[in-house]
């Protein structure tokens, strides 16, 4: 374990990644084990079976606790895997604040999943720090949000969320999924737990899924190792490996997809085809300045306005190197429409309610050659003149 005098990257490369002690392997093995052989009766190498512990997983967990500024971290099969375990920490009767622009599926989960165990929901533009001061209720255990918002791109002060909780006696998650611990400290701002969907920047491949929490308190890694045991939603060895491995470049990548993200949204800002760019790093983005104080970069998740289905579909169906694909933070760019793939969910109204109309796109701006991004981008767009 490297101290907390390294830099980002120097950690992002070795903290979690020692070489193997038996070969001296520079990378961690992965250990393809379900059980381990035991010495004698109660005697083992500190692992029983690998539900419990797995010790490719047991390295990535040490490496993302480093990268977030944590004291535990868990890692679990999916990002919706990792938001199910923190619902354990609530019982029947307590209530949760959510940002009303989150992650479809997390809504999802807890209106269509968590609401049938007695767990009440209550969804506020968490961009209006107030707004969750006005929604916590006695029975508040847990305050949810996640900045910036997908697709929308409003951003919530998490110092300031973090401060009204605290003085109610309430925890704060953060969904950092969009900008990884690179660009933005969570836990240094004052949230209680980080989760992520390490699916997205933190694999950075799109070669597998994973989800993580990574907290502050010994009662949560009590709770959350145990729940790991008890539910079993455990990343596998494999799929460990695989963001021991992203993890090592997360650095780099994230300096590229910003460098990118910006690039691509003063392009299309400047694109008679487009209505609005919506995207933190542009000035005239509504909380510009405070992207600018609680993020180190903007990162390379953006929106745009293209007028109408037919306009995003005439626009999705020109790409040539872009891929139009759910997910987002792989080394590609990746494109969605909201509306029908990844907020399908939300219905109608609820995306009316949002602003995610149905010429919606979002772009994850990948890590190519940033000139080829963007003459994907005009020739889709050309077709649909002004
Ligand atoms: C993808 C995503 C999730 C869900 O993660 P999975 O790994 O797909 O289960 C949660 N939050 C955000 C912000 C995401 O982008």
């Amino acid at each position: 374990m490297t101290t907390k005098k390294h830099g980002f990257a120097t950690r992002a490369i070795h903290d979690g990644q020692k070489p193997d002690e038996l070969t001296g392997a520079v990378n961690v093995p992965i250990y393809l084990t379900s059980t381990y052989q035991q010495e004698e009766i109660g005697k083992n190498k500190g692992h029983e079976y690998a539900r419990l512990t797995n010790p490719t997983r047991d390295a990535l967990e040490e490496s993302l606790c480093s990268l977030e500024g944590g004291t535990s971290a868990h890692v679990f099969g999916s990002g919706m895997a990792a938001i199910t375990a923190l619902c354990t920490m609530m019982k029947t009767g307590d209530h949760v604040v959510c940002s009303d622009n989150v992650y479809g599926g997390t809504g999802r989960l807890f209106d269509k999943v968590m609401t049938n165990y007695g767990l009440t929901f209550t969804y506020v533009d968490t961009s209006v720090a107030e707004n969750v001061a006005a929604a916590i209720r006695p029975e508040t255990k847990l305050v949810h949000i996640e900045t910036p918002t997908n697709p929308m791109m409003a951003i919530t002060d998490i110092a300031a969320v973090a401060a009204i909780c605290h003085a109610r006696g309430v925890e704060l998650s953060v969904d950092n999924t969009f900008l990884s611990p690179y660009f933005q400290q969570p836990i240094a701002l004052g949230a209680d737990i980080v989760m992520h969907s390490t699916t997205k920047f933190l694999n950075g491949h799109s070669d597998g899924l994973g989800g993580v929490l990574v907290c502050t308190k010994p009662e949560h890694a009590e709770r959350f190792r145990f729940v790991q045991k008890c539910t079993g939603g455990i990343l596998s060895p494999f799929e460990s490996y695989l963001l021991l491995r992203g993890v090592k470049t997360l650095a780099v990548r994230m300096k590229q997809h910003d460098a990118n993200g910006r690039v691509v949204a003063d392009f299309l800002k400047g694109h008679k085809a487009v209505e609005r760019v919506f995207y933190p790093g542009l000035a005239e983005h509504p909380q510009h300045e405070l992207a600018g104080r609680q993020q180190t970069g903007y990162g390379s998740m953006l929106s745009m306005e293209l007028g109408s289905l037919e306009r995003a579909n005439t626009f999705a169906k020109s790409l040539k190197l872009c891929l139009l694909a759910e997910s987002l933070g792989g080394v590609e760019t990746l494109i969605c429409h909201p509306a029908t793939m990844t907020h399908a969910a939300v219905g109608a109204e609820g995306r009316a309610r949002l602003g995610i109309t149905d010429g919606l796109m979002r772009v994850s701006a990948g890590i190519e050659d940033v000139e080829d991004i963007v003459a994907d981008l005009e020739q889709a767009l050309d077709r649909l003149g002004s």
